[in-house]
């Protein structure tokens, strides 16, 4: 199978109003071009030095996302061109793109990573965490906060990954009801992988992120 052919078939399963975010991480610009040329747009990296990279040699008009963590001074590397920052997860991160914005004269497109996972080693916010971060953050006019983010345990129990993912639709749902309920723009889901994304997407995904499905394993 080549990369267009996945790229199409697995476009097919998506529901209207779920987005697909190629992950490519690893692989080459070569790839990513391949992509490209069958019309997908938005692309996920997780280091900010390879993202870089691969901008400054493929087309200006790829949306770039940045999926993994992120270290505050890295943020001046992509704030210039990124399309949407999935990883926000303290209060510092928050305050540094927003001043890196300021200097770009832009405005960022934030998700909130929340902490859904068993697992102690992943990145993520409590919600007492994001209740506080989303409080000290109404005077950061350069910050668009579009939802959530999240990543589900590395486990094969299909009802604790469905657990977890249901969680974060009720993180969102729960944000847009109140703290939200002025933001038109908070209408991101973003759940699911190579390996759990149609169940992401029957609990309520809006944006999937795939990688080794696509461009073959890592
Ligand atoms: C690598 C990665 C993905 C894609 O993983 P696959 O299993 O290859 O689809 C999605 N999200 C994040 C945050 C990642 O780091």
């Amino acid at each position: 199978m080549s990369i267009a052919s996945n790229i199409i078939e697995l476009k097919k399963q998506l529901p209207e109003g779920v987005q697909l975010i190629a992950v490519s991480k690893t692989k080459p610009v070569s790839d990513i071009q391949e992509a490209y040329d069958c019309g997908q747009r938005d692309f996920g990296e997780n280091k900010v030095q390879e993202l870089n990279e691969k901008a400054s040699q493929l087309p200006k008009d790829i949306r770039w996302h940045l999926i993994g963590h992120l270290q505050s001074n890295k943020v001046k590397y992509i704030v210039p061109f990124v399309h949407l920052i999935h990883s926000v997860d303290s209060l510092g991160l928050l305050e540094e793109i927003n001043k890196q914005a300021v200097k770009n004269n832009r405005v960022i497109d934030c998700l909130l990573q929340f902490h859904i996972a068993e697992e102690e080693s992943k990145f993520g916010l409590t919600m007492e965490a994001a209740l506080a971060l989303i409080e000290q953050s109404k005077s950061m006019q350069n910050i668009r906060f579009r939802g959530v983010m999240g990543m589900a345990t590395f486990t094969e129990n299909q009802q604790q990954i469905a657990a977890e993912f249901k969680n974060l639709k009720k993180i969102f749902t729960q944000l847009l009801s109140e703290q939200m309920k002025n933001n038109a723009s908070f209408d991101t889901i973003s759940m699911g992988m190579s390996d759990d994304y149609p169940l992401a997407i029957e609990c309520g995904s809006t944006m999937v992120r795939v990688g080794s499905k696509l461009f073959g394993g890592r």
